[in-house]
Order: structure tokens, then C-alpha cells, then sequence
């Protein structure tokens, strides 16, 4: 019998029952310590604390809900099978090493790790500010064979078995009579982190999802029930809530998004925020995306978290995470967690983000590309080619030179951002003269000057607040 089916058994047993489940984990827990902290010594210490408090966060969050009943003993398989088994033992996996080494030696380099995928910009709601809200046939919407191939793409060239969808509405995806429960049961050996606004997922979708396996949803909300109508419309709330106890019922995971801005910042500081959707509303994550922004307009940047409050956020996150092992991650002040930017499809932990006019983007956050689904796909080559442009490989090069080839001495992770965190650079020496913008308000930016400057001082303001930090916590640190 193979090691990996060997330990995919004997977990499934373990975790199946409830105290052999406890014991389980404070093993795990013991374990993940010394290889993550104990005898690790390329990194840096605090970095490696500060993504075992991560790793364990996950470990926390699966027992107490599988504790709770939220998590059904078919999703735990399946999770096990494709996260733990496909994760550790990868390297171990004769089928996974050949993909790999054949994309090592056909491109240089090892591949990334997953995509983000929009399929569709349809989407059933209205939500203030949004560009992406519209639902009609004209609505922009990659055709199924293409959805298809990008997903066997990533399967098979990039020997990935993770990829996450956002959208619009992914429960609206529609072509050619196909949705996309027809590929996550297609890619049943893949796992899909679903973002969407929850809506649609009535007992009927949840008991699918469930009968998968191998989805699982991020629901938005900005904040509670006042917050979320007033942006998403009335009565969604409700609706989310609603889903939440469809996906219980049935056991499957689930987790929160969270755009955090200026106006909602002080309640994300709250401790009482993270109790009511973990532990009353059994959540098993949030994931926290700070207001990006594009765009012109003294409004854009009113909106966006202010340097001094990114720290302070910065230091929730640190407690909750360690306190109250809720797992969080906050895609700007937890760059420590993935060795800084993951975008440009970096070889290791990276990405690449395709949406729905196919084009290719080096990360959700930079709304610029160069390559394009269909444009590759009519000239017979794949979504590996995308990562070799110069747009990429510039990214990839900001990368390395600020700390990924250097682990030990890093420049300041805490703004790890190539876009948002760095913009004189990325201007400068990563955004190619023949990238083309995504929508209006990328073009709008490309070459204005006061929002260069904005951004420009932005970036100052947080070098002066985290730079303390770095220096003390981290790089002394020992
Ligand atoms: S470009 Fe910024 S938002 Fe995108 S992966 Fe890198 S750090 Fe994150």
C-alpha cells in the first residue's frame, strides 16, 4: 500500500472519533512546532512563529468545528486527501514529481502553486461601489472548454490540486449548460475556495456542496447586519446567515471575506467581531482584504485603511491569531506567513489570476496584463507560457531581490506589497510599457500624477510606522 493512502487511512480513523481527534492534535501541534520553529534555520524566527501560529489556527479551527458537527466526516476526508495527503506528501507522489520535474525542465523554474479564477462578472447583486455587478446575456463569461482547459492546465502542467474562484457570483456561472458544480465534480481530486456574495446557496446547493466534498465557500460580509445591507442591499444579511446554517446542516466548511476600509476598520479592531462569526456562527476562516485603491479621486483614498490603523490591525490579527486561534489571514499584514508578494506567479506558495475576458493578471490587486486565455490558446500554447513575460519575470525578480532568495535578511515584510506598498517601483520597473489596463479606472491611474503622489506618500507614512517593528521584532529577534 502507497504511505500516502497508508496515512490518508489511519487519519480518517483518527479524526473520526472525538478524543483520539484531541489527541491527534496536540501531537500535530507538538510536531508542526519543531519542524516549523525548532529546526528550522533559514528563516527567520519570528517569521517561522508566526506561521506556526498559522498552521496551528488551521489545526484548531478544523477540530473545534468538527467538534461542533459543521464539518461532515465526508468533507474531513476529502479535505484530508487533498490537503494533507496532497501537501505532504506530494513529494512522496511518483505522478506529482513527473509534473513537476517536467515543468522544471521545460521552463527553468518550478511552477506556482494555484490560480485565482473569475469565470463570470454576472452576479444577482448591486452592491454600492462595484464594478463587477451586472447579470445579463452580454455579461462578460468565459465559455465552459476554456473554464475547462484552464482547470486541466492547472492540474496537470502545474501539477496543482488548489485553485480558488472568484468572481462576480461563481453560483451564476452558466455556459453552454454547464455550471460550475460540473467541475468541481470533473477535478474531484482538486479543492476550490469559492468566494462569493453566499446568496444563492439554498439547502438544496449546500447538500451538493456537501455531497462533493471538495468546495468550500468565502462568504463577504462587511461587517454585521447595518453594514452588510447598506452596501450589498436589504434583506442579504439575512440571506447569509441563512446559508451559513444550510452549509452547518450539512457539514461543510466554510469561511468569511472582509473588505476592511477606513469606515469599518474600528469594528475589525474589536474583539467582538471575531466571536460572533467564529465562535457563535462557526465560521472555520476569514480572510482580510484591504481596500485597494484604483482609481482617481480624493474618495478612493479616503477609503482606504490609513497607515497607522494598517498597524493596528496588523496587531489584532497577532492576538487573535495567537489568543483565540481563530484562523485569520490578512492579505497585506500577513505577508510574513507566505515569505512576502505571491503574485507573478512565484514558484513557491505563488499565483496567477486569469478572469473572466481571460485575461492574465499577475494578482487579483494589479488590474494590468499582457496575456490573454484566448490569444495563447489560439496560438497551441498554455497558461505556462503566460508566466514568462516580462511583466512576470520583472515581478518575480522585486520578489527575490527584496527577500525571497534571502531569507534570513529580508527587507520589510510588513509592506510586502509590490503594487500598493512599493509604487514608485512598480512603476518604475515592473509594469511594462506594453501591459494594458483592466477597466477605466486602471487606465484613469496609469499616468496620474497625484494619484502617483498619493500612493508615493502613502508608502512613506507606512515605512516610518512598521519599520520599528521589522527591525526589532523580527530581524533581531532570535
Ligand atoms: S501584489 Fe500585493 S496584493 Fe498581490 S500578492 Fe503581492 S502583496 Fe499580495
Amino acid at each position: 500500500m502507497k504511505k500516502s493512502t497508508l496515512v490518508l487511512n489511519g487519519l480518517n480513523k483518527i479524526v473520526n472519533q472525538k478524543q483520539l481527534r484531541k489527541i491527534l492534535a496536540k501531537q500535530i501541534d507538538k510536531h508542526m512546532y519543531k519542524n516549523i520553529v525548532t529546526k528550522d534555520t533559514e528563516n527567520l524566527k519570528n517569521v517561522q512563529l508566526k506561521k506556526f501560529g498559522f498552521m496551528s489556527a488551521v489545526l484548531h479551527s478544523v477540530v473545534k468545528n468538527m467538534d461542533k458537527g459543521y464539518i461532515s466526516k465526508d468533507a474531513t476526508k476529502k479535505l484530508i486527501e487533498v490537503l494533507v495527503v496532497n501537501t505532504w506528501f506530494h513529494d512522496s507522489d511518483k505522478k506529482h514529481i513527473n509534473i513537476v520535474n517536467a515543468f522544471e525542465k521545460k521552463y527553468g523554474q518550478l511552477p506556482p502553486n494555484f490560480i485565482v479564477l473569475s469565470p463570470t462578472q454576472r452576479c444577482n447583486l448591486k452592491c454600492v461601489g462595484c464594478y463587477a455587478s451586472s447579470n445579463s446575456e452580454t455579461t462578460p463569461t468565459l465559455p465552459y472548454d476554456i473554464v475547462d482547459r484552464i482547470v486541466r492546465e492547472v492540474h496537470d502542467i502545474y501539477g496543482s490540486t488548489f485553485i480558488t474562484i472568484s468572481g462576480g457570483e461563481p453560483f451564476m456561472y452558466k455556459s453552454d449548460g454547464k455550471t460550475l458544480f460540473d467541475i468541481f465534480e470533473k477535478y474531484n481530486d482538486m479543492f476550490f475556495l469559492v468566494y462569493t456574495n453566499g446568496t444563492l446557496i439554498n439547502k438544496e446547493v449546500a447538500k451538493k456542496l456537501a455531497k462533493l466534498g471538495n468546495v468550500t465557500p468565502a462568504i463577504s460580509v462587511e461587517g454585521y447586519e447595518k453594514e452588510t445591507d447598506e452596501r450589498r442591499g436589504k434583506g442579504v444579511y439575512k440571506k447569509i446567515l441563512q446559508a451559513f446554517e444550510n452549509l452547518k446542516e450539512v457539514g461543510v466548511p466554510f469561511g468569511l471575506s472582509v473588505t476592511a476600509t477606513s469606515k469599518n476598520v474600528d469594528m475589525l479592531l474589536t474583539d467582538e467581531f471575531y466571536d460572533l462569526y467564529f465562535d457563535k456562527l462557526g465560521a472555520a476562516y476569514m480572510w482580510q482584504f484591504q481596500f485597494m485603491p484604483i482609481g482617481r479621486g480624493k474618495n478612493i483614498f479616503d477609503l482606504t485603511v490609513k497607515p497607522k490603523d494598517r498597524v493596528k490591525l496588523y496587531r489584532q490579527w497577532e492576538h487573535i491569531l495567537s489568543d483565540k486561534k481563530y484562523l485569520i489571514a490578512d492579505f497585506w499584514n500577513s505577508g510574513v506567513l507566505t515569505t512576502g508578494c505571491i503574485a507573478y506567479g512565484r514558484s513557491e506558495n505563488g499565483y496567477i489570476y486569469i478572469d473572466w475576458n481571460g485575461n492574465i493578471m499577475p494578482c487579483v490587486f494589479i488590474p494590468y496584463s499582457v496575456d490573454n486565455v484566448y490569444d495563447l490558446y489560439k496560438n497551441d500554447k498554455t497558461i505556462a507560457d503566460a508566466l514568462f513575460s516580462d511583466f512576470m519575470k520583472n515581478g518575480r525578480k522585486w520578489q527575490n531581490d527584496y527577500g525571497v532568495s534571502h531569507p534570513k535578511t529580508p527587507d520589510n515584510w510588513l509592506m510586502p506589497c509590490s503594487i500598493r506598498d512599493h509604487y514608485e517601483n512598480f512603476k518604475k520597473s515592473i509594469l511594462p510599457s506594453n501591459a494594458i489596463p483592466e477597466n477605466k479606472e486602471a487606465a484613469e491611474i496609469m499616468d496620474d500624477k497625484d494619484y502617483y503622489e498619493a500612493l508615493k506618500k502613502y508608502d512613506e507614512e507606512l515605512k516610518t510606522f512598521t519599520a520599528k517593528i521589522w527591525d526589532e521584532e523580527y530581524i533581531k529577534f532570535n
